[in-house]
């Protein structure tokens, strides 16, 4: 289903950032960092030819296969809430139960440290930069429709540009999910 820039409706997010939705909540642009972490983790490790450029508002990655380029901004970790660190998640799911029979004698103590102390954190695992990530920088795209309204055909050429690369990473976007959750159901059948 193709999003209409003009369809999009403004809010923020829990950081004050803002997100776009539709009212029908078909699409919604928000936070994407875990997907951006990944693009740029493909982009550093992997041999994609790529332009990558960290300069302030013009943020970019843009592979060389594809026509659009991914606007980037910095943003607090969704992950670390920009800690930079969080609770080690081979702990996730661990009951009091465990604790009391897999700690020694100090098992309360340590169980404490875990919910609230930070000596069994481990670095963040969306790699961000001391609890700043980037993210895609939806704004961009749609201020830069907005700053062409005019009739010229310019404009319309501009705007017409702008949805379909907002409309290109939404649907990379919604591959990206899809593909992680055919991991995750993956993992739990334990193939
Ligand atoms: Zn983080």
């Amino acid at each position: 289903m193709k999003i209409d820039i003009e369809n999009l409706e403004l809010s923020v997010d829990n950081y004050g950032n803002a997100v776009y939705y539709t009212k029908d909540a078909t699409a919604f642009l928000g936070s994407a960092q875990g997907f951006v972490f990944d693009l740029l983790r493909t982009a550093k490790w992997g041999d994609s030819e790529h332009d990558l450029k960290f300069q302030g508002i013009n943020s970019f990655l843009k592979f060389k296969e594809d026509e659009f380029e991914y606007p980037l901004v910095k943003r607090i970790c969704d992950r670390c809430k920009g800690k930079g660190t969080h609770g080690n998640p081979a702990f996730n799911g661990t009951t009091i139960e465990w604790w009391q029979e897999s700690g020694g004698p100090d098992w309360q103590e340590d169980l404490e440290e875990y919910m609230h102390g930070d000596m069994y954190d481990v670095a963040c695992e969306q790699g961000c930069d001391g609890g700043i990530a980037y993210d895609i920088d939806w704004v961009r795209i749609v201020n830069l429709y907005y700053l062409n309204a005019d009739d010229s055909n310019d404009s319309k050429i501009v705007r017409d540009g702008c949805s379909t690369q907002l409309n290109w990473i939404h649907s990379s976007l919604m591959d990206y999910y899809d593909h992680m959750s055919e991991m995750a159901a993956e993992r739990r059948a334990g193939c």
